[in-house]
């Protein structure tokens, strides 16, 4: 082997690696294609392999043509990266911006080559333009900066990658470049072009990958504790999170809201199964659009649900529970076409101190069983259930429900 095919084998390494990149992007692409961003980050991969390999391999041949088509493909490729990165956050330049750049780098790079015959107008009008559109992206993406390690980490890697072309260029080029092919190769500019860019595109294309691999854990990971009947948590995520707020906060200000549907069983066994899931899907919708932000809402399991309130007291909480118990008797069930009527009961109780969530828990679905036991259709908290049973406290916001009697499904 002579020397050129040995120096051009080892030229070409670069464009391999990208080509591994893309690669990988494509494969993680066709794990999920709903993420088109993958599919574009594997273009950029390949169009700048495909760029270094013409400028590596001499085609189009003369020098005019390989500097524009090269030119093109590594322009390509720097918009499609940029478009990736901003389209996984949502935040894409569009089709319409990414083809007008790319034609008014093509015009620039024909225009002094052609009309200006100017290398260094040349160098400067890509490197400077590809730095300045990835500082663009950051700085669109700078929530990014505030989000998980990878967010954090792809958010510095662009912008370092974007700052970096300004100083390397204006340090290693100055104001003349050599035009004569060897010693432009042989040039500083040259030499640290290729080092910086195998560095930061490796570290770039790393970080891309891992926020990909974050997200598709996060996606997998939400939709493992949601309940996908009704799109609250479920039991898992439910216990997980008041779990995880326990550890933060401690025995704190919160309470435990635990509704059950009242005679659900008998919906199922007159109407139907279907007609069930409807109803709780519809009681599922009611508990969210009740709840605040920081609630924890989930379902326990079949028609039990349970609802963390952080920073609410006793009082509030059996508020709470009320409003809800009476929306869910007036509303009409769409599914149920006005056949019947639903309730449901509801055990209060707030943490107490030395509280864990299974003695929280216990307390209050005794509450939730006394309710039962008691009529349904109510709500019992911790401070009512110690009044007397002659005395319930209606209207001292601890509400028994006049529905003394009253079985909770009417037929
Ligand atoms: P109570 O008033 O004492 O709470 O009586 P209930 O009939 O509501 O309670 P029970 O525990 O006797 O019955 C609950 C029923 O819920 C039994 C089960 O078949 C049904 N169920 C559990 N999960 C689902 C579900 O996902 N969809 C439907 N449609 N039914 C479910
Ligand atoms: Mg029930
Ligand atoms: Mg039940």
């Amino acid at each position: 082997m002579d020397g050129v095919v040995v120096k051009t084998t080892l030229q070409l390494i670069a464009p391999g690696i990208l080509v591994v990149f893309g690669i990988a992007f494509v494969c993680a692409w066709l794990i999920e294609k709903k993420r088109n961003y993958l599919f574009l980050l594997a273009g950029a991969c390949l169009l700048f392999a495909l760029g270094a390999m013409s400028q590596i391999l001499g085609w189009p041949p003369g020098a005019g043509p390989n500097a524009i088509v090269s030119g093109a493909l590594y322009t390509a490729a720097v918009i499609a990266a940029v478009e990736g990165i901003l389209l996984r956050s949502g935040k894409p330049l569009g089709p319409v911006l990414d083809m007008a750049i790319l034609a008014g780098f093509v015009l620039l790079l024909a225009y002094f080559f052609y009309i200006d015959r100017r290398l260094v107008a040349r160098v400067y009008i890509q490197n400077f333009g590809y730095g300045l559109l990835m500082l663009i992206t950051a700085w669109r993406l700078t929530p990014l900066a505030r989000g998980r390690t990878v967010d954090r980490a792809l958010f510095w890697v662009l912008l370092l990658f974007g700052l970096h072309f300004f100083p390397r260029t204006l340090l290693t080029v100055g104001f003349t470049l050599p035009v004569d092919k060897t010693a432009f190769a042989n040039s500083m500019f040259w030499q640290a072009l290729q080092l910086s860019l195998a560095v930061l595109g490796a570290g770039l294309a790393l970080a891309i990958l891992a926020a990909a691999v974050s997200d598709m854990i996060d996606d997998l990971r939400r939709e493992r504790d949601l309940d996908l009947l009704t799109g609250i948590l479920n039991r898992r995520g439910f216990h997980e999170r008041v779990s995880a707020y326990l550890r933060k906060h401690g025995p704190g200000h919160a309470a435990l809201a635990l509704c059950d549907i009242d005679h659900f069983k008998s919906i199922n066994d007159t109407l139907g199964h279907d007609v069930g899931d409807g109803v709780l899907e519809e009681v599922g919708r009611m508990l969210r659009s009740a709840s605040r932000k920081r609630d924890i809402v989930g379902r326990l399991g079949g028609e039990e649900f349970a609802v963390f309130l952080p920073d609410t007291n006793e009082q509030e909480t059996v508020d709470y529970a009320e409003r809800l118990r009476g929306a869910i008797e007036q509303n009409s069930f769409a599914v149920l076409g006005g056949a019947r009527q639903v309730t449901a009961s509801f055990g209060v109780g707030t943490l107490q101190p030395g509280d864990s969530w299974p003695s929280l828990y216990k307390r209050v679905d005794e509450r939730l069983y006394e309710a039962k036991r008691t009529g349904r259709n109510r709500t019992i908290s911790h401070a009512l259930s110690s009044v007397s049973a002659d005395a319930p406290s209606v209207g001292s916001g601890y509400a028994l429900p006049q529905l003394q009697g009253q079985d909770g499904v009417r037929l």
